[in-house]
């Protein structure tokens, strides 16, 4: 994979696209990415889709002779992990998803890794561009959403 395509604009700063998952990929030639059978939140099987991500059950590394030198995804993307781990197991519990990981991320950047876009990514300030004060297209994956408001009712006991 051509790096550049996945390359933050600004040193140090991720955008559309995580610096920390770029530094990475540069440290690390030929990468593969694994996914986990199992769900680690629910226990249950499950498959790569890129609209349900789990960072956690997502390896990224190169691959050894029977196993994975790597590290998690969600570690990766929060601070460069200074080693990797070996996970050697991976070929029985794990999919290798490389392709449609990365060309997922190639084209909707971390929304990959937030796709309700509700949740707090760093360096999002420019992620969206409001058509109003009620509507809002996402800059990097095109996702339009609208905004809906719900009442909530609060009961506070006070003993007086
Ligand atoms: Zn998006």
């Amino acid at each position: 994979m051509d790096l550049n395509l996945i390359k933050p604009k600004v040193k140090n700063e991720s955008d559309k696209y995580s610096w920390n998952l770029y530094k990475y990929l540069l440290k690390h030639k030929n990468t593969k990415v694994y996914y986990s059978k199992i769900n680690s939140f629910t226990d249950d099987e499950h498959t790569y889709d890129k609209s349900s991500l789990v960072k956690m059950d997502t390896l990224i590394g190169v691959e050894s002779e029977d196993g994975l030198i790597g590290a998690r995804l969600i570690d990766i993307l929060r601070k460069i992990p200074s080693m990797d781990f070996w996970y050697g197991n991976v070929k029985n519990n794990h999919v290798e998803i490389t392709e449609d990981f990365f060309n997922d991320y190639i084209e909707i950047g971390r929304c990959l890794f937030d796709q309700s876009h509700d949740g707090l990514l760093r360096n999002a300030d420019n992620r969206f561009t409001y058509i109003n004060e009620d509507e809002r297209k996402c800059n990097w994956c095109g996702i339009e959403q609208h905004k809906e408001i719900e009442e909530e009712i609060k009961h506070v006991t006070h003993w007086i």
